[in-house]
């Protein structure tokens, strides 16, 4: 069993924010910043490649209802939603979640990106690759 399908079953101990039949939200364990929540489906789904579409919808809606009460109680205006998906991406424990990372100033968190500046033909044909069934 998962680490976070042994939080749903409750044999190892999480700091709960939210739960419903499909869904729960706990604190990540290793704070990146002050109110680092994860919320997840209880049942296991190792990504977003694999996750069902109607248990996405409720994760989604408890992941907003979760970022409003981040931001009215931690007053916060600023947070990133991550989500990773794959070793190369990131993810660490293969069972889907989502990171809601409440911002605060100066708090050394930073996301590299190096952006491509494309012309229109390299769009076009990217946008074919991915529109081809
Ligand atoms: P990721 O790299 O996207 O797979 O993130 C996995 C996250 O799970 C990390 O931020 C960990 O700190 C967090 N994590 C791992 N074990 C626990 C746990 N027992 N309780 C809460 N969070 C955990």
């Amino acid at each position: 069993m998962c680490v976070f399908c042994k939080i749903v079953a409750g044999e190892i101990p999480s700091y709960k924010l939210y739960e419903d039949d499909d869904v729960l939200a706990f604190l990540d364990i290793a704070q990146v910043t002050t109110g680092h929540v994860l919320v997840i489906p209880k049942k296991h789904y190792k990504d977003i490649f694999t996750l069902d579409k109607d248990i996405a919808q409720k994760l989604f809606a408890a992941t907003v209802e979760m970022a409003q009460k981040l931001q009215k109680n931690l007053k916060i205006n600023d947070l990133n939603l991550v989500n990773n998906n794959g070793k190369k991406a990131g993810q660490e424990v293969d069972h889907y979640h989502l990171h809601l990372l409440p911002r605060y100033l100066d708090d050394d968190v930073e996301f590299k990106f190096k952006r491509q500046n494309l012309s229109q033909d390299e769009m076009k044909k990217i946008q074919e690759k991915i529109l081809d069934s």
